[in-house]
């Protein structure tokens, strides 16, 4: 016999993380009332209200919901992004894209990039940037969509958004309601265990209702009320490789035409990050506490800001890590309650989509097999431990040794996974994906080079090609992107054209 399947649903939680679940898991509410969903937010506590930088794989999750992307576009004021660009990380004064996409065209089996390190080795200097057609339209303020045909040299454009996060969350707030889900205006102040005290029986409210369910989100940011407070299931702190613990967000003014990518520029003690959405540039400084205090942090945030502030900056205090189980008992921690890496490449949203996405695909019954929740907690395990690895690369392959915060990051023990990618890549020029980590080759070739990690030597197979040969090729390669790059409209103008169309 089966077990019985899951009949309700409860969302405690309505920043990003509760609204995108709702959305999702609204496609199994039917018309049989077999399934209820409802989401219980509370306006009065607000939602932590900064998060406006995306990767490319949100576009699978709007496409999965059906959403229409220039409707998308105008109601969360979002603008597109090609990549991000580091400016200081390695040296002061350095500067590089991790574009979306990868740089150049992989030729006869072999990786672009060694055709470049090839050419590097005969003291051909052009930058790796030279390469990408994403990061060629990021720095000329260019966009267009990726062309359909893989032929054209188009189709190897790659983009994401910069969107308010509040917006989408309100446009999925629709677009659930109207699907079905039932959304409760209020605070939980008290949570009820289950008789066992393994899992969640209920929520109250301060009005007194209490709202029972099957299986319970915990969609409420830092504050975890159900996976952390309740059921108390630790957090694996990794302040040790990820030091940054503070941030300070004030949007400003937009000046001039919004650039099609993220900045992030490298400050004494951490970073500060710069967002272009349709009406506002978000702006923040992720510092940490043991090597700067609130109000220097303040005074560097202010200082690089460059259009009118419209409003104080606001502070958000984190630790870096995440809960040690994402699905325990009944409950599963989606967004800010299952952990918080810094969003240096933009990937909390990713997370929230990942968590979502995995649970779909275990759907359990209510009897809630050990085994889904081992698979669960495993799959986001291994997400989180091989982002942290791509963030930690920023910070440990620095030259600088300016203030105290880089002497630390420099001289860090590094978690193994990464210290062995580095040193592969070093001794061979190569990295390899693992269990489909999210950054693939081309943003860990990426990365590693714009921080001046140089690999010893070049893949032997382009050895004995005659070097004229290679350096035509880019040649080549170079002006042909140049020239498609020409040609696209701003960014701007595509942007007002395609949400006015929309
Ligand atoms: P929140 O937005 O905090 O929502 C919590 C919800 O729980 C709210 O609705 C609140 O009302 C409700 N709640 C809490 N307690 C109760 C209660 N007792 N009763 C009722 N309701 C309650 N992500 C990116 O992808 N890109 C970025 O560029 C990015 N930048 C970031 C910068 C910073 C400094 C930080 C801190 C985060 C950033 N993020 C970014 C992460 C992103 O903001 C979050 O992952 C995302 O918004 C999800 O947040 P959340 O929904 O988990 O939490």
């Amino acid at each position: 016999m089966t077990a019985p399947s899951i009949g309700s649903i409860v969302i405690v939680g309505g920043g990003s993380a509760g609204w995108m679940t709702a959305a999702a898991l609204s496609s199994l509410i039917d018309e049989r009332g077999a399934m209820t969903i409802t989401l219980v937010e509370s306006e009065a506590i607000g939602s932590v209200g900064v998060g406006e930088a995306t990767i490319p794989d949100i576009l699978a999750f709007n496409q999965m919901l059906g959403i229409d992307e220039a409707e998308f576009m105008r109601a969360t004021e979002a603008t597109f992004k090609l990549g991000i660009e580091f400016i200081d990380w390695a040296r002061p004064g350095d500067r590089y894209i991790h574009p979306f996409g990868q740089h150049g065209v992989d030729m006869e089996g072999v990786d672009f990039h060694h055709y470049w390190l090839r050419l590097r080795a005969d003291g051909v200097e052009t930058p790796i940037e030279t390469y990408s057609l994403s990061a060629l339209a990021a720095r000329a303020g260019r966009f267009t969509a990726p062309h359909p045909d893989p032929r054209s040299i188009l189709s190897h454009l790659r983009y994401a958004y910069h969107f308010d996060a509040a917006l989408y969350a309100r446009y999925l707030r629709r677009y659930a309601e109207a699907r079905g889900v039932t959304r409760v205006e209020g605070i939980v102040t008290q949570v009820d265990r289950t008789a066992s005290g393994e899992g969640i029986a209920a929520v109250v409210m301060a009005s007194g209702e209490r709202i029972t369910g099957d299986i319970f989100f915990d969609c409420t940011g830092f504050r975890a009320l159900l996976i952390g407070e309740t059921l108390d299931v630790p957090y694996t702190d990794w302040s040790a490789w990820l030091p940054c613990d503070s941030a300070l967000a004030m949007p400003s003014a937009p000046v001039g035409p919004p650039l099609p990518y993220t900045r992030s520029t490298a400050q004494p003690a951490g970073w500060q990050w710069r967002i272009p959405t349709q009406r506002r540039t978000g702006n923040g400084h992720i510092y940490s506490r043991h090597f700067m205090d609130d109000d220097t942090a303040e005074a560097v945030l202010r200082a690089r800001v460059d259009g009118a502030p419209l409003a104080e900056p606001r502070q958000i205090r984190f630790t870096a890590g995440h809960r040690r189980r994402f699905w325990s008992g009944n409950c599963v921690a989606i967004g800010l309650s299952a952990g918080f890496l810094e969003p240096l490449e933009s990937t909390s949203l990713y997370f929230i989509q990942e968590g979502i996405s995995r649970f779909i695909s275990l759907f359990p019954t209510k009897d809630m097999p050990d085994i889904l929740r081992t698979e669960y907690n495993r799959h986001m395990d291994v997400e989180f431990e091989q982002v942290r690895d791509f963030i930690v690369l920023h910070y440990a392959a620095t030259e600088r040794d300016d203030t105290p915060f880089w002497r630390y990051c420099r001289t860090m023990d590094l978690p193994d996974t990464l210290r062995h990618k580095i040193e592969l890549f070093r001794e061979t020029g190569r990295v390899f994906r693992y269990n489909d980590e999210l950054f693939a080759r081309p943003s860990w070739v990426a990365v590693m080079l714009g921080q001046r990690i140089m690999p010893r030597r070049y893949d032997p197979v382009i050895a004995t090609l005659p070097v004229g040969d290679v350096a035509h090729s880019l040649r080549s390669m170079a002006h042909a992107m140049a020239d498609a790059v020409q040609r696209l409209p701003t960014h701007a103008d595509y942007l007002a054209h395609y949400c006015a169309a929309g």
